[in-house]
């Protein structure tokens, strides 16, 4: 059950309308990492979760999700008004302006509608909590990026306190993917392959124009991996081996 309060969950001030700046904010109205991508794919993974303490989570962080769509939509709003007047204002989004008398539209920076294509949503829990990371990692990083572009105290602070609670909700997704207590790689019901799994391919080398090496690291080295060189050119040194075709040499 939904019910609207007809406060936001905080208070949003501008003192200075910036139309550009608020096209800018769409991204995170109606764009691939905004507010309501966010409360959509948690709600819909909470409809799918057999597991009553997580959907929990999921329910309440979905639900935190639309607040910010209402905070995020209402900022956006006030910097897009005078658009729906100013000649200048209009320019910096004609579709918001002229189809939208100013308001805000579900959309994303570049205009392109909101769609369920953004959702993440695989019915399997630890794997939809690892895309719940994901996702506030790149919320938190894309208010990141809008916060240095403007001036506006009101504005600043709206996005401080949204970027804070994505980092907040990365926490409590982290925490609880940790508590199922599966291991880091243990994904599904069915094994990989053990020799397998544990081959590391090095399919990128030579000299690059800029000099670019093989590194290794953590990644392709230690005490499990095994490190395959070039395995494209492998089958062509074995035949070459065995003379079945002509070898650079010859
Ligand atoms: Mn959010
Ligand atoms: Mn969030």
């Amino acid at each position: 059950m939904y019910h609207h309060v007809k406060k936001l969950m905080y208070t949003v001030r501008v003192d200075e309308p910036d139309p550009k700046f608020g096209r800018m904010l769409l991204e995170q109205f109606g764009g691939e990492n905004g507010e309501l991508a966010a409360a959509m794919q948690y709600s819909i993974q909470g409809l799918n979760c057999d597991d009553p303490a997580r959907k929990d989570l999921l329910m309440d962080i979905g639900t935190e999700e639309l607040s910010h769509l209402e905070i995020i939509g209402t900022l956006a709003r006030l910097h897009l008004k005078p658009s729906k007047t100013d000649r200048a204002a209009a320019e910096a989004d004609p579709l918001i302006s002229i189809c939208g008398a100013g308001g805000v539209r579900l959309c994303n920076s570049a205009g392109n509608s909101w769609t369920a294509n953004y959702l993440k949503i695989t019915g399997e829990l630890d794997v939809d909590l690892r895309n719940n990371i994901a996702a506030e990692a790149r919320a938190k990083i894309v208010y990141d990026r809008l916060i240095p572009f403007t001036t506006d105290a009101g504005t600043k602070d709206a996005l401080q306190f949204l970027m804070t609670r994505e980092i907040t909700h990365m926490r409590a997704f982290t925490l609880a993917l940790e508590s199922m207590g599966k291991g880091r790689f243990d994904i599904g019901k069915i094994p990989p392959t053990p020799e397998l799994v544990v081959q590391y391919f090095n399919d990128s080398t030579g000299p690059g124009d800029d000099g670019d090496r093989d590194f290794r690291g953590p990644w392709n080295e230690g005490k499990d991996w095994k490190y395959i060189e070039a395995p494209a050119f492998q089958q062509l040194r074995d035949l070459s081996t065995k003379g079945t075709i002509p070898s650079e040499a010859s």
